[in-house]
């Protein structure tokens, strides 16, 4: 992490782009600056300013733009929070923000506006929301999510999922994480026998949106998982530009699969404000899953789903 970079004219210079991409980034940040990390910098092709990996990186001036409907909180997150850090819409789960630090910055973020430094940052903040949990027998499942919940150091992960390994009627434990994508050397023997150590089930959600993610270093780190023996799916986000179209995604999850991960989302971009040129038509998107059923086995399609605040659950689009 301290080693990624941070600003755009490290990054434009790294991979020979126009000095102009630099200015037009720098003007373009506002609040949620450039992070890449090494590892991914690496999988970006050098003076391809249409890089699909670099366009989920970089800001660009579209993002100033206000469009209409694009919000701060476009999935009601705000109106689900039950305590400091816990957030609640669905039966039987419940998700844990339980950092607000990220390994990447990824554009289209639907959390880039969440009011982050609200949220538990000490061990001992979290008493409120594992009280919650600890109240609510119809609670199965515990999401760690954030930001990035592998920005924990190991020490701090094993201390959270033991005192969730201690509620008796939790059955499940979730990370939803694009540390193995963005930085795959997090995945270390180590941290595998920290998600190993707990009375839970371990499932495991990473996030990747283009094939090019899943070069060299990064496809050792979810095979790892894999063959840990934690179920391990891939969530991607429909973003116009980078993988909208069915060649990249039917090689996406052709790959996602052939590494033992499952897909499993295909989210339709959440409307928060400043990513409105990221997004896909729904009648676009349906016509790409239909195209990815006539190509791909029916366990490699993922469902294309969106997120509508106060629904029962991730809407089916197709
Ligand atoms: C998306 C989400 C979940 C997980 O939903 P699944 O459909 O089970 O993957 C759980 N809680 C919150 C708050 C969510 O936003
Ligand atoms: S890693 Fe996830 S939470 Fe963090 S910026 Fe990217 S999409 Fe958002």
């Amino acid at each position: 992490m301290a080693m990624a970079v941070r600003e755009p004219a490290e990054l434009v210079e790294a991979l020979k782009l126009p000095a102009e991409l630099a200015e037009s980034a720098e003007a373009a940040t506002g609040r949620f600056p450039l992070l890449v990390p090494r590892s991914y910098l690496a999988r970006i092709r050098p003076g391809d300013p249409g890089d699909p990996l670099l366009r989920q990186v970089l800001p660009a001036a579209a993002e100033t733009i206000t469009a209409p409907g694009f919000t701060a909180d476009p999935v009601g997150d705000r109106a689900a929070r039950r305590a400091p850090g816990l957030l609640h819409k669905y039966r039987g789960r419940v998700l844990l923000i339980t950092t607000g630090v990220c390994p990447i910055h990824c554009r289209y973020c639907f959390r880039r506006q969440y009011p982050y430094p609200e949220e538990p940052r000490r061990a001992e903040q979290w008493r409120a929301a594992l009280d919650c949990i600890g109240a609510d027998s119809t609670l199965h499942e515990v999401i760690l999510s954030g930001g990035d919940p592998l920005i924990l150091p190991d020490e701090r992960l094993a201390e959270l999922m033991g005192r969730l390994g201690e509620i008796r009627h939790l059955r499940r434990l979730r990370l939803h994480t694009r540390m193995p994508i963005a930085v795959p050397e997090r995945v270390t023997d180590g941290l595998i026998r920290v998600l190993q150590n707990v009375r839970l089930r371990t499932v495991v959600v990473v996030h990747a949106n283009h094939p090019q993610e899943l070069q060299g270093d990064c496809a050792t780190a979810l095979r790892r998982l894999v063959d840990a023996g934690f179920v391990t799916l891939n969530q991607a986000v429909l973003l116009r530009g980078i993988n909208d179209d069915p060649d990249t995604l039917a090689t996406l999850c052709e790959r996602l699969v052939d590494l033992g991960v499952i897909p499993y989302y295909l989210h339709q971009l959440d409307r928060v404000a400043g990513a409105a040129h990221f997004e896909v038509s729904e009648s676009e998107g349906r016509e790409i899953i239909e195209e990815l059923r006539r190509r791909l086995p029916g366990y490699a399609v993922p469902r294309y789903v969106r997120e509508i605040a106060g629904e029962e659950f991730k809407a089916p689009l197709a």
